[in-house]
């Protein structure tokens, strides 16, 4: 890990762990090139299709070849993100079982992997309310993480944009779980800037990010930040809605990109960005990680 106190204010681009999430296709082994390529020292991928609840088990020669290609591409900062059909929160025992059962397998194949952390997003309470909504989520992650033989990877929860009825748009509700959560070194929090924005957080101005920075450290602290989701986004302040924008061309702007990549208490967390990948997607990862390279300094 990066020292946080020698490394600023100016951490040099090769020390930064800055990545995209990107494809497996072809291969898991792949999405490690595909960053290498793309000078990332970050990384973030599904381990299965996110679309459906068709399970992956992994074969001993794919995770040889994976490991073999972290060894190659000297990328040590791997995330790896759930399936987007997974709710803890859902107050229907079948679903919930399903999504536990389902999240259980996502933190198998990341400790096969060797991927410290497992992004998770708190779900949706359907209707049944924040605060049932929360202690179903809670009750999920407690069964999960108990499960024996442990898993090693870690399970961050991360901010959401409040649509609809999910759970996770206020750090007040992430430090509620965290705190409801036995097993608190396998937790953390996964930050997305676009998230935090369409939610009411305004970041726009170096002082409204580091005033929001200092609520999270209030709220849930900041120990328990694992990793940010650098993006900006499409929709304004407070329309609780997700719609990813390319970095600089959103609502945001680059300050709170600045702040972020400036702070010395995050340089030593790594910063995945999910921006849109359009028809040429591998350039417009180029390009928005040239933009926040840029910003690493001055
Ligand atoms: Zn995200």
């Amino acid at each position: 890990m990066t020292d946080t106190r020698s490394a600023l204010p100016h951490l040099p681009a090769s020390q930064c762990l800055l990545g995209a999430h990107l494809s497996i296709a072809g291969g898991l082994e792949n999405s490690l090139y595909r960053a290498a390529a793309l000078g990332c020292t970050a990384l973030q991928i599904f381990t299965k299709n996110a679309n459906t609840w068709k399970e992956r088990n992994l074969k001993p020669a794919e995770i040889d070849r994976f490991d073999a290609a972290r060894a190659d591409t000297g990328i040590r900062a791997v995330a790896a993100h759930t399936s987007y059909l997974i709710n803890i929160a859902t107050p229907d025992r079948n679903q919930r079982a399903r999504s536990c059962a389902a999240l259980e397998q996502e933190l198998i194949r990341a400790t096969a992997l060797q991927i410290s952390d497992v992004v998770l997003h708190p779900g949706s309470h359907m209707g049944s309310g924040e605060t049932r909504g929360l202690e179903k989520a809670a009750e999920s992650l407690n069964a999960v993480l108990s499960k024996q033989p442990p898993t090693t990877a870690r399970l961050l929860i991360e901010t959401t944009a409040g649509q609809g009825n999910s759970l996770g748009y206020r750090f007040e509700q992430i430090a509620a779980l965290i705190e409801k959560v036995e097993d608190k070194p396998k937790i953390g929090v996964c930050l997305d800037t676009a998230h935090i924005f369409t939610a009411g957080y305004d970041i726009r101005t170096l002082a409204s990010i580091s005033d929001v920075m200092r609520q999270f450290d209030a709220v849930v602290g900041i120990k328990y930040l694992k990793l940010l989701h650098l993006n900006d986004s499409k929709k304004t302040l407070g329309m609780r809605v997700d719609r990813h924008e390319h970095i600089g061309e959103g609502f945001i702007g680059l300050d709170a990109f600045r702040f972020i990549l400036q702070d010395s208490r995050l340089a030593a967390v790594p910063k995945i960005i999910e921006t849109p990948k359009d028809a040429h997607g591998q350039e417009w990862d180029r390009k928005n990680l040239e933009r926040l390279r840029s910003l690493l300094s001055g």
